[in-house]
């Protein structure tokens, strides 16, 4: 008979102890290998001052050395961001005229930052620039300068390695991310300690040419970055505190929003509660890490962490966000759900006069359908029209003027009673409510309101579901 093995001894806690001492510093290694990416935007980049700021926040934790900025923004209401006046430099230059209207601001700009900031070579850097504006360069290699000069120059500044985003953000002709070529060639670029500068907002195309992503693009940089690098937070810095639970125009000093996941940031940003390009949440999404917006003029207050998921049990409501401008198309008609193709043909309707759709609530016998207003000023006869002919129904209307309000949570499905808070803290404010609609995702609530009444839904809404700070 074969001998069974003994079983293994269990270790004595001493010996437990000093398996654990053994492994710390493998767990040293592990925390000085986690790195994060921060990226500024242009008002925390506008003077020497805020780069200033930029560099303690930088030092302040090793861990940040994957940084991406924008170019100078705003240093206060009236002033020029940097990126409209190369836009106006590509303009002029376009009609033959003197640029230096406009790039005689940038480069002041600019040598007043380096001079204050110690960094000699920016004249040579902004004459190269001038030099090829002069003679035809296109729109996108001139509105990238701006992200280029100011992270070269706080490269320098930084003592950093500067990397062009030309050479490891790979776009196809038509301006998309190549997603895996780029994510592969900054993996290799930010290889090695130390810290990295790359510029926000643009990449280059096969060929080598300069191309631009849309407006605040810089975001989508910071994101792609972190992805590449695998960090464990994107922090995107700004000049607000983070997400607010409603809009601060609407409530007083509405609370702010620690953490949400990214669908509710998602349908937030949808409804005008916007801190973040649109197309910067992806990239990390999909490789779950967090995005963590935090504002430089503030750099103790935590901010909003973007995440996976969230415990909803204490928050069932994260925030509350809307717009006016809507219109309701709204028909009736008996037997409807019986009826086949109705709903197709109206959204065909809609779709031959170039108009697209936000909602289509229905009911058995009635459908809305929400457009933005500015897209059927003008239509609403021919729209009517169509539906009389082609619909026959009972009665249609649009209503125009409509604001809707999302309110949005993770825990509002699971949760019994939201609804009828929602709605009854409307009706104690004397809100009549146009349309109704629980998205498909479940984590929000839209209603439609009259425009007139937009702002007193939303202090409602915000008094039921949010205690005071
Ligand atoms: N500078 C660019 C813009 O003004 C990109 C950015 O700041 O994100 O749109």
């Amino acid at each position: 008979m074969q001998p069974s093995a003994a079983p293994a001894a269990s270790p004595a806690p001493g010996e437990r102890w000093q398996e654990v001492l053994d492994n710390i510093p493998a767990l040293e290694v592990l925390i000085e290998t986690m790195s994060i990416t921060a990226k500024f935007g242009g008002t925390s980049l506008a003077d020497a001052n805020q780069i200033r700021k930029v560099a303690d926040i930088i030092k302040s934790d090793p861990r940040r050395r994957h940084i991406v900025l924008s170019a100078p923004g705003k240093r206060t209401s009236s002033d020029k961001k940097i990126t409209d006046l190369l836009y106006l430099c590509h303009s002029l230059a376009n009609q033959g005229l003197d640029i230096q209207t406009a790039f005689g601001p940038i480069k002041q700009r600019f040598l007043g930052i380096a001079e204050e900031l110690g960094v000699d070579e920016m004249a040579g850097w902004l004459a190269e620039v001038e030099l090829r504006i002069a003679d035809g360069a296109d729109v996108d290699w001139i509105a990238s300068r701006g992200e280029y000069l100011n992270s070269r120059m706080v490269a320098r500044f930084l003592g950093a390695t500067f990397i062009d985003a030309a050479s490891a953000i790979r776009m196809a002709a038509d301006g998309r991310l190549r997603a895996a070529e780029t994510y592969q060639l900054l993996a290799e670029a930010l290889t090695g300690d130390g810290l990295f500068v790359v510029p926000g907002f643009y990449g280059a195309d096969p060929s080598g040419h300069i191309r631009c992503f849309s407006r605040g693009g810089s975001d989508i940089t910071g994101a792609i970055v972190a992805r590449a690098a695998g960090d464990q937070v994107y922090e995107n810095w700004t000049d607000v505190p983070g997400l607010l639970m409603a809009d601060p125009r609407i409530v007083d000093n509405p609370r702010p929003i620690a953490e949400v996941t990214y669908r509710e940031q998602r349908e937030l940003s949808y409804m005008g509660a916007t801190v973040l390009h649109d197309e910067a949440v992806f990239p990390v999404r999909e490789a779950g890490i967090p995005i963590n917006i935090r504002n430089t003029n503030d750099p103790s207050a935590p901010g909003t962490r973007i995440v996976t998921t969230r415990d909803s049990s204490r928050h069932a409501v994260a925030g509350i966000a809307g717009r006016v401008g809507f219109s309701n198309v709204y028909t009736d008609k008996a037997l409807m759900n019986a009826e086949l193709g109705y709903g197709r043909r109206m959204l065909e309707i809609l779709e031959k006069r170039g108009i697209t759709f936000e909602h289509a609530p229905t009911s058995i016998d009635t459908m809305s359908v929400i457009v933005r207003d500015e897209e059927i000023a003008g239509k609403e006869d021919l729209v009517l029209g169509d539906i009389e002919n082609q619909l026959k129904p009972d009665r249609v209307e649009i209503d125009s003027d409509i604001a809707l309000i999302a309110t949005v949570g993770e825990g509002m499905s699971k949760k019994v009673g939201i609804a009828a808070r929602l709605f009854g803290a409307l009706g104690k404010s004397g809100v009549n409510i146009l349309m109704i609609n629980q998205g498909a995702s479940e984590i929000n609530i839209i209603v439609g309101v009259a425009a007139s009444d937009y702002e007193k839904a939303v202090r409602a809404i915000y008094g039921e579901f949010v205690k005071p700070a």
